[in-house]
């Protein structure tokens, strides 16, 4: 199905950058932290306001939170009908309000949700989409957004314009960009608005949330991740990825390599198809440095790479590089950190 698009707008009449906000049972999303924070640079450079949606039900308090954050105003859809996400009640309630409000940026976050209703709200309100962007900039010469992501397998970067459309619509890989600063005074207001939606609007009936059993990965939020590569040569060798993370506070991370071959499951995939992090530390275990891995992990404040070959690509983008197997740099490195645990 294509979408229809809007012909003959006024570029003009739109105005403000908008974040449609994620929440779970009621509660507000990291990602939407981070968008805020991403946001909050474009709209200054627009000098527009910085306008968060947010679609829920008895949250009120919750969606005040959000002015902690330099927002300028929280739009709050409340409904019943709202509490729990469906595709069809969400993107109606955020469509009508974006072709009321008329905003010329709408970012949503590249999560699971974000996917879902991002391309559809871009379908119903005739405008175009960049999917899973890593970087957000502004034009200097006409003011559009520029949008930035990875294309052709990750092997280049793609800057793609909307410039006969609005809004101007992303998706924003979480992890990304960094979340907006708390501040302890509040700004802004929470408008709350009360949708034209009823039952018939919804086509889906949620009968029941079954959370997975899996143990979570929080990637994401990690300050050090330790990542296993191929170099392990086997599942047994992430043994030892663990136990360095556990030594020093970490968490495990992988490449897609060890994923495929089985080692480790997908949740802890770093990359371009995995997770982005940008922890205080990201340690490379027997990792080539691949630009899809690096596509997750280059933005680490401190990287350091254990690799037996002086030639891996890794060693271009780490602060701190060791050659050497990584069967013995890890114990070697474990035994130090237990001896000098300061
Ligand atoms: P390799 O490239 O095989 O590197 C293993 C490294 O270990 C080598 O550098 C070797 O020198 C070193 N080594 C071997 N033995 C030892 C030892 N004993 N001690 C120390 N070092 C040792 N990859 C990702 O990681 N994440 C992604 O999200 C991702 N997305 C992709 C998306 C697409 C569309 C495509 C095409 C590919 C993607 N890939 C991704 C795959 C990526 O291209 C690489 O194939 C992958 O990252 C390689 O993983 P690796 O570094 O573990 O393995």
């Amino acid at each position: 199905m294509r979408a229809k698009v809007n012909q003959n707008i006024c570029l003009n009449d739109y105005k403000n950058v908008w974040i449609i906000a994620e929440q779970r049972n009621g509660k507000i999303e990291p990602v939407t932290i981070e968008l805020i924070g991403e946001g909050r640079k474009l709209a200054d450079i627009l000098s527009r306001e910085l306008i968060v949606a947010v679609c829920g039900y008895e949250m009120k308090e919750e969606t005040e939170k959000l002015l902690h954050y330099g927002v300028d105003k929280v739009c709050y859809v409340e409904s019943p009908l709202l509490k729990d996400f469906s595709t069809d009640g969400y993107v109606k309630a955020f469509a009508d309000l974006i072709n009321e409000r008329k905003p010329e940026i709408v970012l949503v976050g590249a999560t699971s949700l974000g996917r879902d209703i991002g391309p559809r709200l871009a379908a119903r309100l005739g405008t175009g989409l960049t999917a899973d962007c890593t970087k957000l900039e502004i034009d200097e010469t006409d003011n559009k957004l520029l949008m930035t992501r990875p294309a052709f397998g990750g092997n280049l970067m793609a800057t793609i314009v909307c410039p006969k459309n609005r809004p101007q619509m992303s998706t924003v890989r979480p992890g990304v960009m960094e979340k907006a600063h708390f501040h302890e005074e509040k700004t802004g207001e929470v408008e709350v608005i009360v949708p034209a939606l009823t039952k018939e609007d919804i086509r889906t009936n949620l009968e029941q949330v079954i959370v997975a059993d899996q143990k979570k990965v929080n990637l994401v939020d990690a300050k050090i991740v330790v990542s296993g590569g191929r170099g392990l040569k086997t599942a047994e060798g992430f043994a030892l990825v663990q136990e360095l993370a556990d030594t020093i506070g970490g968490v495990v991370g992988s490449s897609r390599a060890c994923v495929e071959a089985g080692w480790i499951d997908a949740s802890h995939q770093v990359g371009q198809t995995g997770t982005t992090v940008r922890p205080d530390l990201y340690i490379a275990c027997g990792i080539s440095g691949a630009i899809q891995h690096l596509a997750g992990m280059s933005e680490s404040k401190y990287i350091v790479a254990i690799n037996k070959d002086p030639k891996a690509p890794i060693f271009e983008v780490c602060d701190y590089g060791i050659v050497g197997d990584l069967h013995k740099v890890i114990p070697a490195m474990i035994e130090q950190i237990k001896e000098n645990p300061d």
